[in-house]
């Protein structure tokens, strides 16, 4: 009589460790499923899959000794951990993960993963230039003490997308031409796997670019351009400009540039200078300017994409270079232009020829270059490029 009262509870302990079957308490075979796996940003994903209750025990072994918990759960578990949040101190840690099904075999499976708990961010190193003038490319060199990943800078509160470069990043501003003397402020950030979050903050001082200006005297034909009848024809030919230098695409450059005309003669007019035509009001020179003879070949002083290849009225024979990332080129005055629109050019590649078409006093190439919609010195891409 005794030993009747004992088994029914016992056979119900039994029905509800088996998930409700008899049957499946005693057939069961199967060893519970027990994964670790990595979350991403330092999380970890524990999972167990049985159709009953499961017993487990963990075990972390870390810097500090070992840690280990015992219990029971429902067989179902998916629980993620951020490790970094888990209060563990740095160090390399193996977590163990032991289950036993509460079937009539105890079923049993087991597995283990090492991670590593790394709560320093990542330190950066910065180098660039600690002056610059208006209408320069602001190029910075960034390295990290370890593997970064979503790196990116503020400049003046604007946000830049950092380049991939070699071992690091580069962070490529334009400085307007108008930008007025005094710091800018740089904050740069870089998170490593484990989501550790490093800022590096400096400043790059604009100082004030004080030329002389220079009074450019046009003869009667070219300056019939500048005058208010002309004004629609020049205000479609800007737009048409314009709108060519907008998009960013991917990058083409892959080195420094080269010099689109070689020439031993002097620069005429350097990028930047302030200027007035006829005594007109002061402007700035967006280009630079270089003397050649009518026919001397111009060439593509990077790998690019013309995106513009066509006679207009101020600018004359004009070509644009879409080097991709934000980074034109732009060549004006061309007596005859040797590509078309929709083109992929190499370096070195034969664009076109010299010439003194459109507002020009005389054959020279005008070479501009623009960054993110800012015209900026070309001279500062060739040769080495402006973070070297
Ligand atoms: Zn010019």
């Amino acid at each position: 009589m005794l030993r009747w009262l004992w088994v029914v509870p016992a056979l119900g302990v039994a029905l509800w460790a088996s998930g409700g079957s008899l049957v499946r308490y005693v057939s069961d075979a199967t060893p519970p499923l027990v994964e670790l796996l990595p979350a991403g940003h330092g999380r970890l994903t524990l999972r167990i899959n049985d159709t009953s209750p499961v017993h487990f025990r963990t075990s972390l072994v870390g810097p500090t000794g070992e840690r280990v918990e015992t219990g029971t759960a429902s067989g179902r578990v998916e629980r993620t951990f951020q490790i970094q949040r888990a209060g563990l101190v740095e160090g390399r840690y193996t977590l163990a993960v032991q289950v036993v099904d509460s079937s009539w075999r105890r079923n049993a499976a087991r597995t283990a993963m090492g991670f590593v708990v790394d709560l320093t961010p990542p330190r950066l190193q910065v180098h660039l230039p600690s002056q610059l003038v208006p209408g320069s490319t602001l190029a910075a060199l960034i390295t990290a003490n370890e593997a970064v990943n979503a790196v990116w800078a503020e400049l003046d509160q604007v946000r830049y997308q950092l380049v991939p470069w070699e071992e690091g990043y580069v962070l490529l501003a334009p400085i307007p031409l108008s930008a007025t003397p005094g710091p800018r402020q740089i904050r740069l950030h870089a998170t490593d796997a484990q989501g550790n979050t490093g800022v590096w903050e400096g400043a790059v001082e604009v100082v004030s670019d004080s030329r002389s200006v220079q009074d450019i005297t046009l003869p009667p034909g070219p300056a019939a351009l500048l005058a208010p009848e002309a004004a629609e024809a020049r205000r479609q030919e800007s737009e048409l400009y314009n709108s060519s230098l907008g998009p960013v695409t991917p990058r083409r450059w892959q080195g420094p540039f080269l010099m689109p005309v070689t020439t031993d003669r002097e620069i005429s007019s350097s990028f930047g200078s302030r200027r007035t035509i006829n005594g007109g009001p002061v402007h700035f020179h967006l280009g630079h300017d270089i003397p050649a003879p009518v026919g001397t070949p111009i060439v593509a002083p990077a790998p690019g994409l013309v995106v513009l290849a066509r006679q207009v009225p101020v600018r004359g024979g004009l070509t644009v270079l879409d080097h991709g990332l934000g980074l034109y080129s732009a060549y004006f005055h061309q007596s005859a232009l040797l590509v078309q629109e929709g083109q992929e050019v190499a370096i070195g590649q034969v664009i076109g020829q010299v010439g003194s078409t459109g507002l020009s006093t005389g054959p020279h190439l005008h070479w501009e270059m623009t960054f993110l919609e800012e015209p900026v010195n070309p001279l500062q891409w060739v040769g080495r490029l402006p973070w070297e």
